[in-house]
């Protein structure tokens, strides 16, 4: 038996208010622009990868945000066949008896929305998710590790031949990291569920609370801003990637409730009617909690944040 370590990169629409993405966004939300994969066998040694880019034949036009997180430019995709041929050659190179997996529930839940578009009807062989294994080794199961996380954790290196954000590169890296586990065979454990991708409007949810700072600076260290509470449950969320200077007087962060999914955390610095100095904090759920949402959501996320760093240290 083989494994196959997948992972896809995918295209959204320019715009949400888009007649296109109006007819077509409750079936297909993202499409996909590229699979990669690895292939290891029983020992988990890589005996061979895929890739394979995908022109996207609805929504045609390379998002800018998917272009610079990706590194794919609208070039790559012009010679590269449509979904239904690209798809054929992953389950052609896939052949028989093997285990596929990924890192994480977004890929398959886009996956299953592409191939019922495109190909409606094709049998997809159950996806097992080495993130949950990953948690589950290191024992924390309510804690989705990202991929540059967990290679961390396991002293793994990112060489610049593999870049990051590229389907084939991530699956590289996501198979190093599954080299590292005792039991190869505790995936089967985890199969993922498919999730519904679409626009769901969930009931708004906000709150607000009055954090004793006098400087954004000092409320930005504090626990209630790096563990701000879910508005839902009150739990405390996690901030995966920092928060971002948004004005002077103003800072933000996306967080994860294990629960709730993606939070946005303002810190808004301001005076009372007596004249002090405060910072408010508003956490508010996001009405949009597809995955393929969220991942997207943090990548940009972490760009921002990645930039404002870099600016702060040039400054
Ligand atoms: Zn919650």
């Amino acid at each position: 038996m083989r494994y196959i370590v997948m992972d896809l990169e995918w295209n959204q629409p320019l715009s949400t208010r888009s007649s296109l993405y109006r007819r077509l966004g409750s079936r297909l939300m993202f499409e996909v622009i590229q699979i990669g994969a690895v292939m290891l066998d029983e020992g988990l040694r890589m005996i061979g990868s895929f890739n394979q880019f995908i022109s996207p034949s609805q929504y045609r036009t390379l998002h800018p945000r998917i272009s610079r997180i990706t590194g794919i430019r609208q070039d790559d995709l012009e010679e590269a066949p449509e979904f239904a041929e690209g798809f054929a050659r992953f389950v052609a190179w896939c052949g028989e008896d093997f285990v596929l997996t990924t890192w994480g529930c977004d890929d398959i839940s886009v996956l299953h929305q592409n191939i019922a578009f495109f190909v409606k009807g094709h049998p997809i062989p159950p996806v097992y998710d080495l993130q949950r294994l990953f948690g589950e080794i290191a024992g924390d199961t309510k804690n989705r590790a990202g991929l540059k996380s967990a290679m961390k954790t396991l002293g793994i290196q990112p060489s610049s031949e593999h870049p990051f954000h590229s389907a084939v590169d991530d699956a590289y890296y996501t198979a190093l990291v599954f080299q590292r586990f005792p039991d190869p065979q505790a995936v089967l454990g985890h199969q993922q569920s498919i999730r519904k991708i679409g626009r769901v409007r969930t009931r708004e949810h906000e709150k607000t609370d009055t954090l004793r700072f006098t400087s954004l600076a000092q409320a930005l260290i504090s626990r209630p801003a790096q563990q701000p509470n879910c508005p839902v449950c009150g739990k405390r969320a996690n901030i995966p990637e920092g928060y971002v200077m948004m004005a002077p007087d103003r800072s933000r962060a996306l967080a994860d409730c294990p629960d709730h999914g993606l939070l946005f955390i303002d810190l808004i610095l301001e005076e009372d009617d007596q004249s002090r100095v405060q910072v408010k904090r508003t956490a508010l759920l996001s009405d949009e909690q597809s995955p393929a949402y969220i991942k997207t959501k943090h990548l940009q996320w972490a760009k921002k944040v990645a930039a404002a760093r870099q600016k702060e240290i040039s400054a």
